[in-house]
């Protein structure tokens, strides 16, 4: 069996809010190998933000453990082994949709002239070529969210955790991103783990984990 590329043993979450402790993820285990097309899927407020952050290194669990085996430790997570794609909207205003893409490339160290030419080269495989020279204002929420796609993609990481990243698109348009999403990473030992509620999303993915109230349930 390949070596997990996360693996995730009774992570706790809890936030205090108004002096009340309120749990967010309760005793979550489950581990991500590649190649892997896993959905994390379940309500609003059931705790897949808190587990894709936990996962992506982004936070750190209040109780149990959490190791990468064939990505190395917390500390040098790096663009290369481990794409995110956030919920929310991340693209950095200032920027071009290029700039914004090739931006953990150069954070990574990569070379300004191979960081633009992996840039453009992931927005082309998710067909938006024809806007790498946009600022964010000027994109639709729908083209934002796939340059978000395309900056997680661009430096071949060995994970890539996206975090409802059709959730701000109608359904075509979120199954058209799907498809592009999983077209790229067609027979590549690139694992993806995609939280969503939509079942129609979940459905394309070969695995189901299901949160429901903080409670991970991972079917095999
Ligand atoms: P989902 O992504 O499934 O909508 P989240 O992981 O965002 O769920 O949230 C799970 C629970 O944790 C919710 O009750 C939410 O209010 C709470 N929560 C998440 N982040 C924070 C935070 N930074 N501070 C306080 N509570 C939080
Ligand atoms: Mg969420």
């Amino acid at each position: 069996m390949p070596e997990q590329l996360v693996q995730v043993e009774n992570v706790g979450k809890t936030y205090t809010r108004g002096g009340v402790l309120e749990t967010a993820l309760s005793e979550a285990t489950c581990s991500v190998f590649p190649g892997d097309r896993i959905a994390l899927v379940g309500s609003s407020g059931s705790g897949k933000s808190t587990l894709l952050h936990l996962m992506g290194g982004l936070d750190r669990p209040t109780s149990g453990r959490i190791s990468w085996p064939s990505l190395g430790t917390f500390e040098r997570l790096r663009p290369q082994q481990l794409g995110f794609v956030f919920q929310m909207p991340s693209l950095l205003a200032q920027l071009t949709a290029v700039e914004n893409v090739e931006l953990p490339l150069l954070l990574g160290q990569v070379e300004g002239a191979e960081a633009r030419k992996a840039a453009l080269e992931a927005l082309e495989r998710i067909n938006l070529r024809g806007i790498a020279e946009k600022l964010p204002e000027e994109l639709s929420g729908g083209q934002a969210q796939r340059v978000a796609v395309a900056r997680a993609l661009a430096s071949r990481p060995k994970l890539i955790l996206a975090d409802e990243p059709t959730g701000q698109l109608d359904h075509p348009t979120a199954q058209h991103l799907l498809d592009v999403l999983l077209n790229s990473l067609k027979g590549s030992e690139t694992a993806l783990v995609v939280a969503t509620h939509d079942l129609a999303i979940a459905e394309r993915m070969n695995k189901i984990w299901h949160m429901n109230h903080g409670v991970l349930e991972v079917v095999v």
